[in-house]
């Protein structure tokens, strides 16, 4: 095998390549990449910015040396055009005041304000493989969790539980947990799905599959994360929604980890509500604005029917149709698809934000960004492996099916970790920390493969003087 390696959804095995543990691979991985020319679309912290705290060293960091950021999972990076965007938008705000609703401003790249959202939106359905409206920009994760839940959870009878993973993001437990309470059911309502026994932490669909079959007749909800956030792990949503249908029971999933990092088919796959948020992969800012997913077949109005005529919900003014929303009435006519689910007007300058990141995106698609992230995420695996000898076990799946870029390496010593974490902070290397467990996650929209070898040969360097007195 001489070619560079390039399947999709399958890691290539590169210790079959003679000088994939030269950097001179990863710069020439890096010239052939298809999606190279899109890390100029973001701002790439400096070394010299993320080492120091203050704007007068990062103010210069153009000229200086990049830091390596493998930390998209937690904040993505700012899109150049971000500031532009906005900056367009305040200057509408200080012309037009509340004509900025309705007023389409000819040299300006923005929607009116009344139509940002329902732009956003549209932005959004491809990356998650949705109908436009199917998609809703509002609000945040756990907010929009509740929102939903009030509609997708309704105990009624035997039906009560909602099922969960055991390691659920602490604010979907906290948002289950309270739903129950707040129904006045008892805390052995939520039924929680073990991992596979062991440090890996791994879900096994079969599992998963067997709790739902063990709680067909009593669960009345199942929450699930599409890509765990710790372990990294992707789950079977298309097997695990269908199983769940075939019980009788509802979906919604948390694609906080999984938007703009995995393939997603929601409408296909029949996903009956989902939540994320939008700085993560998505790169919209520090608590961004965050977005819904509601299947086709619960967004339906029948404005014939009256209440009758839509999936109950918690309703606010923004869900009502846009053609009759600002008439004010009191009979609440619900959009149709997930936007009738809305509750206020959308925060514009958040949603500008969003905008910026979406266009890029939308200049390519998840299919090429994820034949990258394989490729990337596998290259990461591999040089983690020569490293001897190995502090840490890697514990996130090695099969490509399983994973979306990030990788999490469980150390035997948190000490270790610490030390380790300390040390490439100083030099600007950015990854996450957990207990025991180091997050790695090169993002394909703009991270390099000579990155991720720079990262490795970092942590090759600095492990000795780590594991001293262990
Ligand atoms: C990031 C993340 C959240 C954060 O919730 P917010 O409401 O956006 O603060 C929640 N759940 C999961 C699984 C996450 O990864």
């Amino acid at each position: 095998m001489n070619s560079i390696p390039h399947e999709r959804d399958k890691a290539p095995d590169f210790s079959n390549f003679p000088t994939s543990k030269k950097r001179a691979f990863a710069q020439s991985m890096d010239e052939r990449d298809p999606l190279k020319h899109f890390r100029e679309g973001f701002f790439i912290p400096s070394k010299k910015s993320l080492t120091s705290s203050s704007f007068q060293s990062s103010d210069s960091l153009r000229e200086t040396e990049s830091g390596v950021y493998l930390c998209g999972n937690q904040i993505g990076l700012q899109p150049r055009q971000a500031p532009r965007l906005i900056e367009h938008h305040l200057r509408t705000w200080q012309a037009q005041g509340m004509y900025g609703l309705t007023k389409k401003i000819s040299d300006s790249p923005l929607p009116t304000w009344g139509e940002m959202d329902q732009v956003a939106a549209r932005l959004m359905s491809p990356i998650v493989g949705a109908n436009p409206y199917e998609v809703s920009v509002m609000g945040g994760l756990t907010a929009n969790l509740h929102i939903l839940m009030a509609s997708f959870y309704r105990p009624i009878g035997e039906r009560t539980k909602v099922l969960l993973e055991r390691d659920a993001f602490s604010s979907d437990y906290y948002a289950v947990q309270s739903q129950i309470q707040w129904h006045g059911l008892q805390m052995d309502n939520m039924v929680l799905i073990d991992p596979i026994p062991g440090d890996n932490l791994a879900l096994s669909t079969a599992k998963i599959l067997a709790v739902i079959d063990d709680h067909a007749s009593t669960a009345a909800l199942i929450i699930l994360s599409g890509v765990q956030y710790l372990t990294g792990q992707v789950l079977d949503i298309e097997q695990i929604t269908s199983h769940a249908h075939s019980r009788g029971i509802m979906i919604g999933w948390d694609l906080a980890h999984a938007v703009g990092n995995i393939e997603l088919n929601l409408h296909d796959w029949r996903v009956d509500f989902a939540v994320w948020c939008n700085y993560k992969y998505m790169n919209a800012g520090p608590g961004a604005i965050g977005s819904i997913f509601v299947h086709e077949t619960h967004g339906q109005v029948d404005q014939t029917k009256g209440m009758e005529g839509y999936r109950p919900r918690l309703a606010g003014w923004w869900g009502n149709d846009s053609s009759s929303r600002f008439a004010m009435r009191n009979t609440f006519a619900p959009g149709t698809g997930a936007a009738g689910y809305q509750l206020s007007n959308a925060s514009v300058l958040d949603t500008v934000a969003l905008i910026a990141s979406l266009e890029v995106f939308n200049q390519t698609n998840m299919v090429a960004i994820r034949k990258k992230s394989v490729l990337l995420t596998a290259y990461l695996e591999f040089l983690l492996g020569t490293i001897d000898p190995l502090p840490f076990r890697i514990i996130t799946s090695s099969n490509a099916t399983e994973r979306g870029c990030q990788l999490t390496l469980r150390f035997d010593d948190q000490n270790v970790l610490s030390r380790v974490m300390m040390r490439l902070t100083e030099k600007g290397y950015v990854v996450a920390q957990k207990q025991q467990m180091m997050r790695a996650a090169p993002v394909p929209l703009y991270n390099t493969f000579t990155e991720v070898w720079d990262f490795v040969d970092q942590l090759r360097r600095v492990l000795p003087s780590c594991m001293v007195g262990v």
